[in-house]
């Protein structure tokens, strides 16, 4: 069983950059002046999620960062 990819969303900035954003750790991992050029960033992603979800278990949505 293989796991899917993870998409990233991505986030214009007022600059014209672009956000490559982790739809698990919820961290920013890029900010590059194309979206084409987030693809590197996002495949070397090393995604703590579990980590912080561990830290995030139970608290409300606005203290999470
Ligand atoms: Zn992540």
């Amino acid at each position: 069983m293989t796991a899917s990819p993870r998409t990233f969303p991505h986030r214009p900035n007022m600059d014209g950059t672009f956000d490559a954003i982790c739809p698990d750790c919820l961290k920013t991992i890029a900010t590059e002046d194309t979206e084409a050029l987030l693809g590197p960033s996002e495949q070397n992603h090393a995604c703590n999620a579990i980590e912080v979800e561990s830290l995030w278990r139970g608290k409300p949505f606005y203290i999470r960062q």
